[in-house]
Formats: C-alpha cells, sequence, structure tokens
C-alpha cells in the first residue's frame, strides 16, 4: 500500500511539473480541461488500478487466514504490526503462536 501512495504521490509531483512548464502551450481556455483530464489519466485512473490489483493480490490473507480474524493485523496495509512482516497465504510470521482475537 505505501508503494501505491509513493508513486501515487511522484506521478502528482511530475505532473505538476509538466503541466507547470507547458503551461503556455494551450492557453487558459483549455487549462483546466488538461488538467483535469490528465490528473484523472496519470494519477487517479492508475492509483485505482493498483489498489485493485493489490486489493486482489491480497484477498486470501485479507479474508480467510490466520491473521485476518488477528487484533494485530492491519488490514489497509496487509501487515502484522506485532512483528513488522507481511503475511502471505503460506506465511504466517509468528506460526500462530501471537494470535490475539479482535
Ligand atoms: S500476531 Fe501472528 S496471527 Fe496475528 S497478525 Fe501477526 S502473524 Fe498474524
Amino acid at each position: 500500500m505505501g508503494e501505491i501512495v509513493f508513486w501515487t504521490i511522484l506521478r502528482t509531483a511530475f505532473l505538476i511539473f509538466l503541466l507547470w512548464i507547458s503551461k503556455d502551450v494551450w492557453g487558459e481556455k483549455y487549462f483546466w480541461l488538461i488538467v483535469s483530464l490528465s490528473f484523472y489519466l496519470f494519477v487517479i485512473s492508475p492509483a485505482i488500478s493498483f489498489y485493485r490489483k493489490f486489493v486482489e493480490k491480497n484477498k486470501e490473507v485479507l479474508e480467510s487466514s490466520l491473521c485476518s480474524s488477528c487484533k494485530h493485523f492491519d488490514e489497509s496495509a496487509v501487515l502484522c504490526m506485532k512483528y513488522d512482516k507481511h503475511p502471505t497465504k503460506d506465511f504466517i510470521p509468528c506460526e500462530g503462536s501471537a494470535w490475539e482475537p479482535k
């Protein structure tokens, strides 16, 4: 999840820079339309797409793993807060020994 936020911020900064240096090319009439479209195409849409892939990739861990019912599990980052590791469907950092109900 942090990777998605990082790349979204980076794309936003790069896009703002590109729009800033090219603001005189389009003129005022279409500037806000181009800003809106470019933000949707290069920032919002990729972020949504990467988030959907992230959720799909971690679906099993989020819905049916031991960690999903543990109070130490952070669903937004798919992270065990106690061990600071990412559980997967084949890897549970504590191997069940530190599980506590939510
Ligand atoms: S303590 Fe164990 S069961 Fe709980 S989230 Fe961490 S690895 Fe998963």
